[in-house]
């Protein structure tokens, strides 16, 4: 079963639901419950990915459908058509680049017992588009987000598991995406992570989700 490289020292009892590797999380010190935090933006940055989602706003859901066409030289404009007919009315919507931090997710366990703070998933690094995707520009390494407590029905610590879906196995990876990887590698370029909260009557709440692929 994979295991993410990040994730093996603080992780145990892996088992095996079809595709999915499903984990629980432990901390060195022994202790197994954990206070979840999850990053976000603060009000600058949501208003400085504000044009961005704007434009994205209009393309989508301004009008019938939207389309894009590209210049000679590579320069790409984006349309919103206000009819099914591509050669009908629309107009020109400018996508700005959206801010680095736009779509940076980070969920780090704090172990209630020493503190001690583990990361279970940064999107710059982890999952497929994280270890293969386009590769974390400088910015976005750079980056540090901010952190609050993920919100739950109450703040007590919990138990926490992982589960990680791989749609191929090491074999059928390499033959799919051409990518000569080891099966380390292989392990961190899961396509999908999904975080439970356990409760004290052993049922899964879930706390966090990302298609990674
Ligand atoms: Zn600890």
């Amino acid at each position: 079963m994979p295991i993410p490289n990040y994730l093996k020292t603080i992780t145990f009892d892996e088992t095996r639901k079809g595709s999915f590797t499903v984990l629980k999380v432990k901390c060195s010190c022994g202790s197994m419950l954990f206070d979840v935090f999850e990053s976000y933006l603060d009000k600058a940055e949501r208003e400085a990915c504000k044009p961005y989602y704007d434009a994205l706003d209009k393309l989508y859901t301004g009008g019938h459908a939207s389309t894009c066409t590209i210049d000679e030289d590579g320069t790409v404009h984006h349309w919103v058509l206000f009819s099914s007919d591509l050669n009908g009315p629309k107009e020109e919507v400018f996508v700005p680049e959206p801010p680095v931090f736009s779509s940076i997710q980070v969920i780090k366990a704090k172990c209630s017992k020493c503190q001690k703070e583990h990361i279970l998933f940064d999107s710059r690094y982890h999952g497929y588009s994280g270890k293969y995707g386009n590769a974390a520009t400088n910015s976005e390494k750079e980056y540090v987000p901010h952190f609050r407590q993920k919100r739950r029905r109450d703040t007590l610590p919990v138990l926490l598991c992982v589960q990680l879906e791989y749609d191929d196995n090491l074999e059928e990876f390499q033959q799919n995406t051409g990518i000569a990887c080891d099966y380390a590698n292989y392990s961190d370029a899961y396509t999908w992570i999904t975080i439970y909260a356990i409760d004290e009557n052993g049922k899964k709440r879930k706390l966090f989700e990302r298609e990674t692929d």
